[in-house]
């Protein structure tokens, strides 16, 4: 890449319009995914679902914030979704900045209970936390 173009320029040079078909809006596994930004993870194939299987929501650290909740809120009461996964992962950079002094399995087990214990949720049911390996690529339940 020159230094004058941009990593924008160079996405949207690549564009090649659809090469595949849309599938519904209707995430075919009522799933809601909260999990990091970290460039590492890739949930789809993490977890061997495609596209329009789960609604996935991703900020620094997969951490709740009003935003989340809303936008899980909005997601639930259109009867979109019902299961709710949270996967923070190991060796996480965001996590020096907005939880120090906790390990990711304390995190992603804080955020699932924090989520459960809240009543601006209709579905609250299945809520659970994992925390994903990026040394193995494995998946641990908390
Ligand atoms: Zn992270």
């Amino acid at each position: 890449m020159s230094s004058h173009e941009s990593a924008i320029d160079r996405v949207v040079a690549a564009n090649s319009g659809p090469n595949y078909e849309f599938p519904p809006p209707q995430p075919a596994l009522g799933l809601l995914i909260l999990t990091c930004m970290d460039a590492r993870l890739d949930p789809h194939a993490m977890l061997g679902i495609g596209l329009g299987d789960a609604h996935i929501l991703r900020n620094a650290g997969g951490m709740v914030t009003d935003d989340v909740v809303e936008s899980i809120a909005i997601s639930q009461k259109m009867q979109l979704t019902r299961e709710i996964m949270v996967i923070h992962h190991t060796n996480c950079l965001a996590h020096g900045d907005r939880a120090p002094t906790f390990t990711p399995f304390q995190t992603a087990k804080w955020v699932a209970d924090t989520l459960r214990a809240d009543p601006r949720l209709p579905f609250r049911e299945q809520v659970r936390g994992f925390v994903f390996s990026v040394e193995d690529g494995s998946l641990t339940e908390v």
